[in-house]
């Protein structure tokens, strides 16, 4: 059973159509960079609640959630009709060890999201840690359209604060898009496309890899990357990839 406190909608954001982002103010523990939330309606007199990364840094306010909505799923499309002065269910505590917490620090550090995967890393990018541990953070986000690549500002203001630090590869499958690769991440791992571009490769001596989204990538590039040599990392057993599937 989980425990809900009532938070208060006080912004939305729509990025393209099935896109959104929401804003909420509510009384939640301190979390870290890269945890969840659960957020919940009801519907037809039953609480339906599903968890959410969250984008914010865990200093800043308000909450922030980005997802897309699922036609056929119970909570996303009342979800995206909700706006300022809307009230939803919160989980009070965040959850989850899809962190940089017990990750040693390396060269490199990958952040590979497909879709609504890239709101974890932009909590994570908003602390000073990635910047502490790691020589280069490249953060690699793939969508199907170009109006998905969301949250642009935010990312060019991480890119100018960091400077050579950052690099930002934008991957789409469907249509050719200035400035991004053409592309599933899969594919332009597997063919070697993403490694030239940026004149960086994955090496388990140089690597630490996050990946966040849907299954399909998930699977693929885990065995991508453990034909490298590179080992799912534990906090006990400290390895070279993390991972965090949404569907
Ligand atoms: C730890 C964790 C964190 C998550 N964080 C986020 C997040 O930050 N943003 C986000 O958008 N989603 C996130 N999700 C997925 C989210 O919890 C919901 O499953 C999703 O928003 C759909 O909710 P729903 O109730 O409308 O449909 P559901 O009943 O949850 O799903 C209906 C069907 O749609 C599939 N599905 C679920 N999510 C998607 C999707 N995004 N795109 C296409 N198909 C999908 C499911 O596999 C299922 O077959 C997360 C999931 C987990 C496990």
């Amino acid at each position: 059973m989980n425990d809900w406190v009532k938070a208060k909608v006080v912004g939305r954001h729509q990025w393209s159509e099935g896109l959104f982002s929401l804003q909420f103010e509510a009384p939640i523990a301190p979390f870290q960079a890269g945890q969840y939330i659960k957020v919940a309606l009801e519907i037809d007199g039953e609480r339906i609640g599903r968890p959410y990364s969250l984008v914010n840094a865990p200093g800043d306010r308000p909450l922030e959630i980005f997802f897309n909505e699922v036609p056929e799923g119970p909570l996303t499309p009342p979800l995206s009709t909700l706006g300022p002065g809307d009230e939803v269910w919160l989980t009070p505590k965040a959850g989850g060890i899809f962190t940089l917490e017990t990750v040693r620090p390396a060269t490199d550090l990958w952040l590979l999201a497909t879709g609504t995967g890239l709101g974890v890393y932009l909590s994570i990018l908003r602390t000073a840690k990635p910047w502490r541990d790691f020589r280069r953070v490249i953060l690699i986000h793939g969508v199907r359209q170009a109006s998905d690549l969301a949250y642009a500002e935010t990312l060019a203001g991480i890119a100018r604060r960091q400077g050579e630090q950052f690099r930002f590869v934008p991957a789409v499958s469907r249509e050719e898009a200035p400035g991004a690769l053409r592309g599933r991440i899969t594919d332009l791992l597997a063919e070697g496309r993403l490694e030239s571009h940026l004149g960086v490769s994955i090496h388990p001596s140089t690597s630490h890899v996050m990946l966040c989204g849907n299954s399909a990538m998930i699977k693929d590039v885990k065995a991508i990357l453990e034909e490298r040599g590179l080992v799912r990392h534990r906090r006990h057993a400290p390895g070279h990839y993390t991972t965090e599937q949404y569907h």
